[in-house]
């Protein structure tokens, strides 16, 4: 099936064409042509499955031509997220006349006026919700207009506390509009926000919605507190990664280990909400290119953001959500690549560990390093008296459910 058979404008596929797109993904062969008919949406699909387009170019082709008002709004969690779907509204409008704005806090304002403002009202906005609240407050943009409305990554801002700004700007929306609403999880809030905000919308799941990737390997080591810093130099140093994201539970920590691996000689950016925004792009823009070769972050890297080519992600932190540790172990194993997931694992961690495990439906296997110093800890003694028989252990190693990915480079 190609794209030119599901409706959209031929403005649209030039851009698509020269996205160099040749086949559309299961969530756009499902979603283009129910957006296109004007339905409500709701997705559920993992990153890395074309989910954007899957929007955008109905969106677009819908949208036709430069029309002076705001028509589209895509609401993100995160600045990172919106920067990025801004960057593929611009590539897929590139043959049309159509404008776009994106809008996120952390950075001035003028520059976002002038383009809430260009060509007297812009086409798209895409905007963080706090931010896009201060612009509509100081009458920078006009919301009276919007036809079509996404709200992208909805449980991740549930989790953030955006829900309020959110229905605020909903109020601000004609109620005679189209909505989506994309969300890994439904939970109680987000079902809440869908009666209000929907209307009779139709439900699309691609992939099984809690199986991390299939090509994913992952291992678990269990370590002594005083020793997760040099287990994870030992790990670097003993791996042949190309690039790695190293996933830590607080700032503070992100930028302890990161020191530690500059002192190691690594070359390392870090990502968490407390680095500028400037200093976020630089890091995010380097990793993208190959300057750094690790990433460290915090978990607001792990939410959507394709980031290709990323051949490890390491746990230096267990996550304390399971949902979590499926999206940091998404950013590695696209495509049909493999990818590999290590998780540091100390003895307070058990408890989330055996959720994650729950989770994801699988047991992970855990390994000790070869010729590792390790110190004494007491998970050692557990994971003996829990180990798995062989036979056992072959079927829970089995993979489970099966995604849809997109975006890395084949590892070297
Ligand atoms: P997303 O899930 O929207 O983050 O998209 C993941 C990656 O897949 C992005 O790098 C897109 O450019 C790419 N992509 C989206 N749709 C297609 C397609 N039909 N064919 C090839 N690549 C695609």
């Amino acid at each position: 099936m190609s794209f030119t058979k599901l409706g959209l404008t031929p403005n649209v596929l030039e851009g698509v064409k020269a996205m160099g797109y040749t086949e559309p993904t299961p969530i756009q062969l499902r979603a283009i042509p129910l957006v296109l008919e004007g339905r409500d949406l709701i997705g559920s699909a993992q990153t890395g499955t074309g989910k954007t387009a899957a929007f955008a170019l109905p969106i677009l082709s819908k949208l036709k031509q430069h029309e002076h008002v705001t028509r589209a709004l895509i609401l993100e969690p995160t600045r990172e997220l919106a920067a990025q779907v801004e960057t593929a509204f611009r590539d897929y409008a590139r043959f049309t006349d159509l404008t776009v704005a994106v809008v996120y806090g952390g950075v001035g304002y003028q520059k976002q006026i002038d383009a809430l403002k260009s060509g007297s009202g812009v086409d798209v906005i895409v905007a963080t919700p706090g931010r896009l609240l201060d612009h509509m407050e100081q009458g920078n943009c006009n919301l009276g207009y919007v036809q079509h409305l996404v709200l992208d990554e909805a449980d991740r801002m549930l989790d953030m506390g955006f829900l309020p700004d959110v229905k605020r700007i909903l109020q601000k929306c004609p109620t005679e509009r189209q909505s989506m609403l994309f969300s890994a999880t439904i939970p109680p809030a987000i079902e809440t926000l869908i009666q209000w905000a929907m209307r009779n919308p139709e439900t699309i799941e691609i992939g099984a919605r809690r199986s991390p990737a299939e090509t994913v390997k992952h291992v678990i080591y269990p370590v002594s507190d005083m020793q997760k810093t040099d287990l994870l130099l030992e790990l670097l140093k003993r791996v042949n990664y190309d690039s790695v994201i190293v996933f830590c539970r607080t700032k503070h920590g992100a930028d302890r280990v990161a020191s530690v691996l500059k002192r190691d000689n690594h070359a390392v950016a870090v990502l968490h909400s407390n680095r500028t925004q400037r200093e976020r792009e630089q890091a995010l823009d380097g990793f993208r290119q190959g300057k750094f070769e690790v990433l460290v972050a915090t978990d607001i890297a792990a939410r959507g953001l394709d980031i290709a080519n990323v051949s490890h992600v390491v746990n230096f932190d267990v996550p304390q959500h399971p949902e979590d540790y499926v999206h940091r172990i998404g950013r590695t194993g696209r495509a049909e690549n493999t990818g590999d997931a290590f998780t540091l694992m100390i003895a307070e961690d058990a408890m989330h560990v055996f959720s994650i495990e729950r989770y994801i439906s699988q047991q992970i296997p855990r390994e000790k390093l070869e010729g590792f110093n390790y110190r004494y800890t007491a998970l050692f003694e557990a994971q003996k008296a829990n180990a798995p028989k062989p036979y056992e252990r072959k079927v829970q190693m089995s993979r489970v459910g099966s995604g849809y990915f997109f975006g890395a480079r084949k590892r070297r």
